[in-house]
């Protein structure tokens, strides 16, 4: 809404907004619109540990070797333009933003990310890009492990049934042949790799609002997540104007 785009001109408040839970939930397309209507930064954690998992498969490395990964990633840039509202995501020089959303590199994705070495090197890379605040993180873990104090914490959440079905749109949408049946089961696989990995694990923070979106439109949760942020930005200006 404009009162948010407005307040958030006119005062320093720049929150760190954290949209956490499993695959097919509407995370990407709600933290894209969240970060839009508050003019802030959309950080989509899930395409850096993509672009990672490409990585990783192209120089061929064995996922038993720490040594060699952690190399890797010392060596990546990983970065996102946002041209005219159009999002992608860099691996150096070249846009990656397609070549990471088969459905090989997210099962790929899955294991890569539960390497401690991995999140490591990923989790200073998101705080470095965050630390000005004023950013939208989407990702597993970011309400629990990366940003434990980000003013605004969302788990956003979905029967089985509907992520799967929202998988399967997108991966036909982006010229990638899907099999319904087939993608909700690896949803669901995805889901229980992540959730319960030994580091970050898939979790709800325990101060994050959840928000089931299995029958809610995009615009409905997004309404919902705007009148949340409105209320915490008043919540904490009040509680400043009357500590003056
Ligand atoms: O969100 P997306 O489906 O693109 O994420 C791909 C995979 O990356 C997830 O299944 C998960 O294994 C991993 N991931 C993660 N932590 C994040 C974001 C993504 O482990 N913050």
């Amino acid at each position: 809404m404009s009162y948010m785009k407005e307040k958030n001109i006119h005062t320093p408040e720049k929150f760190i907004i954290a949209i956490d839970g499993p695959s097919g939930a509407g995370k990407s397309t709600l933290s894209r619109l969240l970060a839009e209507r508050l003019s802030y930064t959309n950080i989509n954690t899930g395409a850096m540990f993509r672009t990672v998992a490409l990585a990783i498969d192209r120089a061929g490395l064995s996922l038993d070797d720490n040594e060699a990964i952690e190399k890797l990633c010392h060596q990546l840039h990983i970065h996102f333009k946002n041209d005219g509202g159009q999002e992608t995501v860099w691996l150096g020089d070249e846009d990656v933003s397609e070549l990471i959303r088969g459905s090989e590199m997210s099962m790929l994705t899955s294991q890569i990310s539960a390497l401690p070495v991995v999140r490591k090197s990923l989790l200073d890379l998101q705080r470095e890009m965050a630390e000005h605040g004023g950013v939208v993180l989407e990702g597993r873990d970011i309400g629990s492990v990366v940003f434990p104090d980000a003013q605004v914490k969302f788990f956003l959440c979905a029967s089985d049934e509907a992520r799967g079905l929202r998988r399967h749109e997108e991966l036909l949408s982006n010229g990638f042949d899907s099999d319904l049946e087939q993608t909700i089961a690896e949803v669901r696989q995805r889901d229980d790799a992540d959730s319960s990995r030994e580091h970050a694990p898939l979790v709800r923070a325990e101060d994050a609002i959840t928000i089931d979106s299995t029958n809610m439109n995009i615009e409905q949760v997004l309404e919902k997540m705007i009148s949340v942020v409105e209320h915490r930005h008043d919540e904490l200006f009040m509680g400043k104007a009357s500590g003056e």
